[in-house]
Order: structure tokens, then sequence, then C-alpha cells
């Protein structure tokens, strides 16, 4: 089956009961310009105006929809279920194989969208196994093409499977599956730094999730922009409520100058997946900010060889009052919502599978295996500090040494005396 993406003029808003409580005040008498913020999607092809009038707000959801954000060490993997859609976001860590348990789990059989966030390999791993194992509708991925035997095994493995079509959906884009929601909030154009994802708000009545992979301050920075850029026919309302408008002074005085000092209409949401398994690389002020979340998930391993989640980003959620669960002390996060309010249950250790990935068992033999090693055994080889050993790891796979030539900072001659040096291999 093949559906096409539709895009909308602008983002559809996150319709807050307080606002559609200011719409229904306004009455009649209110602008044009507010009418149109509350209309349903219209299809681009259908001048507005023609659209016939209609009850807002819509009908609240039947049922409940479950996001699970499966416990998969370091790396990604969310399903999330709703009566009629089924969405996977990432799938997991390609040194693993828990996503398909994991989805059978959750009494899935078919998915309507496999969305990667990015071709990393924690994030695209099980891509393969996924389509084998179930009736998916379409995968979609950021565009960015990487030279990597797992993302060529990804791409490969999708394209071979007969009824699952491929997208590369960009900012704006939205689809609807009954009444959950996805739309896209990155990237707005093709990438052209891995970390530029593809990142999904899902909507579900008035609850939304957002999931921006490994996506990077500047990358984060960017979803501001085009948020901003997409609400921006709403200053006006901003301007009229009071409240808002002393907020808005108060951002102007932020040092930080175009930083939202509030939630933006196109990010705001009760959850957000800290990016980048909560890496001090992601999850700006900025970005919290924007999105406002009541609650964060991260997904790490319970040792990650990056001491994900960093520091600093736990005491910037922390001093917000936002609460915090992750995979490595919670096991697979649950969040139940019938569309208005939401509930989390930490699954803990229950279905957790062995940890297979990235636990540092690669120097076997006195050869440090660069597909294996653990951050600290890397930086026993040539020219190779901590943050080359983080790009290292985060590269892989590798079929030859050859590989690490696609590993920022290591050209012909460095690559050469980690080979001459006879230390790393490829077990
Ligand atoms: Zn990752």
């Amino acid at each position: 089956m093949t559906r096409d993406i539709s895009v909308r003029a602008r983002p559809a808003l996150a319709p807050p009961a307080a606002l559609l409580v200011v719409a229904m005040v306004l009455g009649s008498g209110c602008p044009r310009q507010e009418q149109e913020r509350y209309e349903a999607p219209t299809d681009l092809a259908e001048p507005a105006d023609e659209e016939p009038e209609r009850e807002i707000p819509e009908h609240p959801p039947v049922g409940e929809a479950v996001f699970h954000h499966f416990d998969v060490g370091q790396a990604d993997a969310t399903l999330i279920r709703a009566p009629e859609g089924t969405i996977l976001i990432d799938a997991g860590h390609w040194q693993r194989d828990d996503v398909v348990p994991y989805i059978r789990g959750a009494g899935v059989s078919e998915i309507d969208v496999v969305a990667i966030s990015h071709p990393h390999a924690d994030h695209l791993g099980q891509v393969p196994e996924v389509v084998e194992a179930f009736d998916v509708g379409e995968v979609w991925m950021s565009g960015y093409e990487h030279e990597s035997a797992t993302f060529e095994r990804a791409v490969d493995a999708v394209l071979e499977t007969e009824g699952t079509g491929y997208h590369e959906p960009k900012a704006g884009a939205v689809e609807e599956f009954g009444d959950l929601i996805v739309e896209v909030l990155n990237p707005e154009r093709h990438p052209a730094h891995v970390h530029d994802n593809l990142a999904l708000r899902v909507r579900y009545g008035e609850f939304a999730a957002v999931y921006t992979g490994d996506a990077e301050e500047e990358h984060e920075a960017g979803m501001i922009a085009w948020a901003k850029a997409a609400g921006a026919g709403e200053d006006a309302v901003a301007a009229a409520d009071g409240a808002e408008g002393e907020a808005a002074g108060e951002a102007a005085e932020d040092a930080s100058g175009d930083a939202p000092d509030g939630p933006l209409d196109a990010l705001a949401a009760q959850l957000l997946q800290l990016g980048h398994h909560g890496s001090r690389t992601s999850s700006s002020s900025a970005f919290l900010r924007a999105v406002s979340p009541e609650v964060v998930v991260y997904s790490a391993a319970k040792d990650s060889q990056y001491d994900h989640p960093h520091a600093e980003v736990i005491s910037r959620i922390e001093e917000l009052g936002i609460d915090i669960y992750g995979t490595p002390t919670s096991g697979t996060i649950v969040v139940r919502t019938n569309g208005d309010g939401y509930e989390i249950e930490e699954q803990g250790d229950a279905l957790a599978v062995a940890d297979t990935g990235g636990a540092g068992t690669g120097s076997a033999d006195g050869c440090i295996d660069i597909n294996r090693a653990s951050k600290e055994e890397l930086q026993e080889l040539a020219h190779t500090g901590p943050a080359r050993a983080e790009r290292i790891i985060e590269e892989r796979p590798y079929e030859s040494l050859d590989g690490l030539h696609r590993v920022h900072g290591f050209g012909e001659s460095r690559v050469a005396d980690i080979k001459a040096e006879g230390l790393a291999c490829i077990e």
C-alpha cells in the first residue's frame, strides 16, 4: 500500500483547551484569521475559503494511544499504537535483535510507518528484520545517504520488500491515521549533516510527543526557526494576550536573543524524547522551552560508553521542573493516553533482551575490534582521543580498517598509522 504524504500550508496547531475557549469567546465576530486557525486539515488544492463551516473542536479520540519507548540499550526504538495507526520510530542497534520481539510483545503485526531518524547503526540497525517480520506500509528516512554497510543493508531490505513504500518527508508534512497525527518537524530540505534528522511530533487528541533522533543543538535551532515561521501568523493573538505580551518582553531580555521563552505551537508537546540519548550536544535550553514538555524520556545503555545522559542536560531539565525517565533505570517506558490525560508505566527489566551492543568486549586477543571496542579501548589506538573514539563508534559498523576513512578526523596518513600499529582489527 502506498499513501501520499499530504503537505499543509501550515503545520497543525495543537488545540489546547484554553485557546479553544478563546476562539469560542471571540465567537462569530472574530477576524477571519482567527477562524482559519482552527480549521481541520485542508487539501492544498482546495482554497481555504471554500471549506464548509465546521464545528470546532473535533471530537475527542476514541480509545487510547500507547507509546512504547523500548529498552534497547545504547540505541532508539519507539513504537506508537493507536486504534487506526501504528508507527515505529527508529529500529534499534545493529548488534542486537530485540526490536522484533518487543514489537510482537506489543501485539502488533502491521506497521503503517517505520520512521528512521537518521542512518546511524543505533537507529536503523534492525530495519531489515522489522520489514521482514511485519507488514510495513512505508519506511521514512531523513534522506541523508550514509556510507556504511548497515545503511545499505537497510535500504536494500526496504526496496526489496514488496508493498513497502519509501519516503523522505520534509518539515510541514502531516499524515493522519484516524486520530493519530504524525507531523514532520525536520529536515526542511535535503540534509547535509547526518544528525540533521527526521524529527516528528506525534499527536493523539491533546497529547503530543516529540522525537528528534540525534538532532543536535544547531538542528534544534533550525526547528525553532521553522516553528516560528510557521506560527508567524499567530503573533497577533499572542500580542492580544496580556500574559503572553509580558512574557515576550522577558524573552527580549534573554541573552540568547531569539530564543523562545515558552512553547511554540508547532513544537509544543507534553513528552519529549531527549535528543541523542541525552547527550550535551542536544536538548538546548531554547529547544526545551520551545517544546515545554512535562516529561522527558531518553534511551541509553545502562552503562553508556558515552556517559549518556550527560549531567548538564539532566540538571537543565531538573531546573525546569520536568520529570525524567530513562531506559537504563526504568527499562521500557510505556505512556498511555486517551487523548487528554496520560500515564507512565516503567516496565523494568521484564522484557529486557540480553545487551550485546557496545558493551566493550572488543579487546580480546590483544587486538582492538573497531566494531566492538569501548570508547576507552579505542583510545589506545594512534591519533584517537575521546572525541574521535566517539565518532568511530557512531560510524559503526566497518567492513575493513579502511572504513575509518569516513570518520571525521581520520585522513590517509592517520589510518595508515593505525594499520601499521597493528592494534586495530575487525573480528
Ligand atoms: Zn544515536
